[in-house]
């Protein structure tokens, strides 16, 4: 049982395609190389059964974001048929945001006129890099000119609101390496640049070939000077920077991942998904083809009880803080005590010392209205952040 007291907007919707066309090698998402195209159908079937649970409720929904995994590696069809059952089953607002996550090489000017047709009005794309050497050593399945050429055909099929992920902190990655991937990157302007550094996952082959001294990871001090170089570059080409690992062209921020950050709710379908609803609290899909399977044929929703754990407010206000704090714009106390029904400086009264410290070396900003990091600040995120969990 939820024991906030927000006024309900209209939610989100995550939808996920475990597929890719091969594991990349830093990868620890829950996507699969190699999935034979029955499989596949199976999944649209099992996918189309579950959104269809969600029938009836009058849910609104504003955004759709299709994640994986690489979406565009079905078939459009199927992709057609996805949307229409979530239409069936959800509102979506006729001003929705819609995303499907792509990756080049899985992508032609067809895809994309269909993708179009079935509603779809955002395109994120993962690039990574502008550099053939570190995208083959990433083991990622194309090189940069199936990116240009999907990108050229994204803008040529009608898509004015393009996101391109791209990573930093890559082994063997030079500081004129990045800042040549952003400059190029910059030159095309997509709208929206997503730019996360890369970390080492348990279970992956990075983190195997790490451990048998096979690569080597830059110094952090790098790795930082690549960050603020990369915010430099973007913020000087007119991107907002408005999340930790987030800019855009003003007017393009991602409004779905806006709902994670800003508390609000999100359905969630498909293999290992994970949603956040007032009422129901955090919720996660099983993460086992065969369990997802059986579960959705048994017209049942394909949830993994023994993940479920029922947050105390305490839990719930951390995640809020910790989630809040990634904004560039912070903390708001008024939408806190909205939420909560309580002040912030009296939850949080034990911190206050400690948070006086930090907007004395200029790491957080606080103001009557907001608390928020400096740029400076996220280098230190995780140890703010942990005063608050
Ligand atoms: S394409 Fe994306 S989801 Fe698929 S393996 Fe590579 S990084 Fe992971």
């Amino acid at each position: 049982m939820m024991k906030i007291n927000r006024k309900i907007k209209p939610a989100g919707l995550y939808i996920h395609i475990p597929f890719c066309l091969k594991k990349c090698g830093y990868c620890d998402f829950l996507s699969f190389g190699g999935c034979s195209s029955r499989l596949q159908e199976q999944y649209v079937e099992a996918l189309k059964n579950e959104i269809g649970m969600y029938a009836g409720q009058g849910i609104k929904i504003d955004t759709v974001f299709i994640g994986g995994g690489t979406p565009s590696l079905l078939h459009e069809n199927h992709i057609t048929e996805i949307m229409k059952a979530a239409e069936a089953a959800f509102c979506i607002t006729e001003d929705a945001e819609i995303t499907i996550e792509a990756n080049p090489k899985t992508l032609n000017a067809d895809k994309l006129s269909v993708y179009r047709r079935a509603g779809i009005n955002r395109l994120s794309m993962g690039a990574q890099a502008m550099n053939d050497e570190m995208l083959e050593f990433m083991g990622r399945a194309h090189d940069r000119a199936d990116f240009l050429e999907n990108f050229r055909q994204a803008r040529q099929a009608g898509f004015d609101n393009i996101n391109a992920d791209l990573m930093f902190g890559i082994p063997g990655q030079t500081m004129e390496m990045w800042k040549d991937s952003l400059r190029q990157m910059i030159g095309l302007g997509p709208d929206h640049i997503s730019f996360y550094s890369l970390q080492l996952e348990e279970g992956t082959e990075f983190a195997r070939m790490y451990r048998n001294g096979e690569i080597d990871l830059p110094e952090s001090e790098l790795d930082r000077e690549m960050y603020h170089e990369g915010i430099r570059m973007l913020k000087t080409a007119g991107y907002n920077h408005y999340e930790i690992s987030n800019c855009a062209k003003p007017g393009h921020e991602c409004r779905h991942n806006l709902k994670y950050w800003d508390y609000d709710e999100y359905y969630a379908v498909g293999l290992g998904a994970h949603s956040f609803t007032y009422k129901s609290g955090r919720r996660c899909n099983v993460s086992d083809f065969e369990k997802y399977f059986e579960l959705t044929g048994a017209g049942l929703l394909p949830q993994d009880e023994d993940m479920y754990e029922e947050e105390s407010l305490q839990d719930m206000m951390g995640e809020y803080v910790f989630t809040a704090l990634r904004k560039l714009e912070g903390l708001s106390l008024d939408d806190f005590r909205e939420t909560f029904g309580r002040d912030f400086h009296d939850v949080y009264s034990e911190q206050k010392p400690v948070l006086a410290e930090y907007a004395g070396k200029g790491l957080v900003i606080i103001t009557d209205t907001h608390i928020a990091l400096t740029v400076t600040g996220i280098d230190r995120s995780n140890e703010i952040m942990a005063e608050f969990v």
